[in-house]
């Protein structure tokens, strides 16, 4: 597996159980959140560009369907702020503004 999957894929286990903690209160991770796990983690491996991607805002395959994007903004919007000072700047960076951006671009 390529060191940059490796590392997204972590940060984004990450993030989910922190968010599934604080918003659903559960003290594992509940259904929802490991359906998401796992959605994003299938996208992230399938993505065609990983090995030199640019910014995913770039990107013009949308590889999220609607209800799981709206789920992952969510995560991002609780979680992402935080996580940007705790943790490795550049992926956190680069989830929050794939997705932030793109839903202020198309409201
Ligand atoms: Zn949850």
């Amino acid at each position: 597996m390529h060191p940059r999957v490796q590392r997204e894929k972590r940060i984004l286990e990450t993030m989910i159980h922190t968010y599934c903690r604080e918003v659903h209160k559960a003290s594992d991770l509940c259904v929802e959140c490991e359906d998401l796990i796992e959605y994003a983690e299938k996208r992230l491996l399938s993505c065609p560009f990983l090995k030199d991607k640019p910014v995913c805002s770039k990107c013009d395959i949308h590889c999220y369907n609607t209800k799981q994007k709206d789920k992952i903004k969510a995560v991002m919007r609780k979680v992402g702020p935080k996580m940007i000072l705790t943790h490795t700047f550049d992926t956190i960076w680069y989830y929050y503004y794939k997705f932030i951006h793109k839903s202020q671009k198309a409201s």
